[in-house]
């Protein structure tokens, strides 16, 4: 995947507590000519987005603390995130799941285990680089 100037001017917070997983995606979007702000929980979700708004977030579900659901309802009843793309991940990939993930306000949603590659193309398919 090459590096583009579209994708270098982009900030993508992925809020991730697995740190397998953050390591992984990060590296891949960082690669990819994104700039990536990581958040391992739920507060530093929020503290991020009030610190400065990112083009899209990558909201793992399930994190310590405020978790993923609540963080998005947060950030979709606020005027100000309200139109940050929010992308869910998930492992749970359980009926149902995804339903309760766009009432959340998710706009996009990806079941784990998906490849970091996957990741990005979804990424980029959103900001429409
Ligand atoms: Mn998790």
């Amino acid at each position: 995947m090459s590096v583009t100037a579209a994708s270098l001017q982009k900030t993508v917070l992925l809020v991730e507590d697995n740190p397998h997983n953050r390591k992984i995606f990060s590296g891949m979007l960082t690669h990819s000519g994104f700039e990536v702000i990581e958040a391992e929980d739920g507060q530093q979700a929020l503290d991020a987005v009030a610190k400065a708004l990112p083009d899209v977030i990558l909201m793992d579900l399930s994190i310590p603390g405020v978790d993923g659901w609540e963080v998005t309802r947060r950030l979709k009843a606020d005027a100000r995130t309200q139109p940050v793309p929010i992308i869910a991940l998930t492992a749970h990939a359980m009926r149902g799941d995804e339903e309760r993930a766009r009432a959340a306000g998710c706009d996009h949603y990806l079941a784990k285990p998906i490849s970091p590659k996957k990741v990005v193309e979804e990424v980029r398919k959103i900001l429409k680089l």
